[in-house]
């Protein structure tokens, strides 16, 4: 079964974006749990705490289809001693916001190596910075997401997430998350050959590690390393693409969450992909 939501709102408090998902037809979701353009906020109260968890009962969320996505502001790989231990403390935070919730999950980019260290050196501290804050908390995966590859961003091939996922210690709790705008303009053609762009992430990665989606059309073409989401058939992946992902067992039971730019148009979209499964 396919559970299909929106990274919605929570703007009043983490207790709304269940309602918000409920709204728009959604059976999954994703959400910050903090204002993800700053690096501290308040606290989580014992009422938001509780009020998240009466709502995800009461409109029957359960925490393995909701995705909570952390702050764009930390870099796991951060080549300098002092933003790395700025973004580690950040993204223990976040964990621990998510312990707090019941939450299982939380995804992440990667990170960035800012073209002052090497790939392989940056991916090495990305695997470091899991392995402190999963060393700190408990029962939160942390999902790593695949990205465009824009700027110096890692993330973009599939052998980046292996190589972090080979030297994290507890392999029970790392994950992946793939979007498909990121996969397709960091170069992917699951347009031309859908089987083997999964055969490779299957080879690669491997499946067991899914742990969910990210639904985006693109906005930008095939390898353009450029990350801009568009609506669910408007962009150049289209509707086609989507139908095979709804269609496939593979992306069965986690959450399959829609980035898209228009929110008017999620209730829509959500229904679509259902129509199709
Ligand atoms: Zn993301
Ligand atoms: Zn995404």
């Amino acid at each position: 079964m396919k559970y299909i939501g929106a990274h919605v709102s929570a703007s009043g408090g983490v207790e709304s974006a269940p309602i918000n998902a409920h709204e728009i037809g959604a059976t999954a979701f994703a959400l910050f749990t903090k204002n993800q353009r700053q690096w501290v906020s308040k606290p989580l109260t014992e009422e938001n705490i509780n009020l998240f968890k009466e709502n995800c009962a009461k409109y029957g969320f359960q925490p393995e289809y909701i995705l909570p996505h952390d702050s764009y502001l930390i870099n796991l790989g951060h080549p300098e001693e002092e933003g790395l231990t700025k973004s580690r403390a950040a993204f223990l935070d976040e964990m621990q916001r998510c312990e707090q919730l019941g939450l299982k999950l939380l995804n992440f980019h990667p990170g960035s190596h800012l073209n002052k260290i090497a790939v392989e050196e940056s991916l090495n501290r990305i695997a470091e910075s899991i392995n402190i804050v999963l060393e700190k908390t408990q029962g939160v995966t942390a999902v790593i997401e695949n990205t465009a590859g824009q700027g110096s961003n890692l993330g973009n091939e599939f052998w980046h997430l292996k190589h972090i996922i080979d030297r994290v210690e507890d392999k029970s709790r790392v994950g992946v998350c793939l979007d498909t705008c990121h996969t397709f303009t960091a170069g992917y053609d699951f347009l031309t050959d859908y089987d083997q762009v999964f055969h490779d992430f299957e080879e690669i990665v491997g499946f067991k590690y899914l742990r969910g989606i990210h639904l985006n059309d693109s906005k930008k073409a095939l390898g353009t390393r450029v990350d801009r989401h568009d609506s669910i058939g408007y962009g150049f992946i289209g509707n086609k693409f989507f139908e095979k992902v709804m269609k496939d067992p593979r992306f069965d039971n986690m959450p399959i969450i829609l980035e898209t730019p228009d929110e008017t148009l999620w209730t829509k979209e959500i229904s679509w992909l259902k129509s199709v499964e």
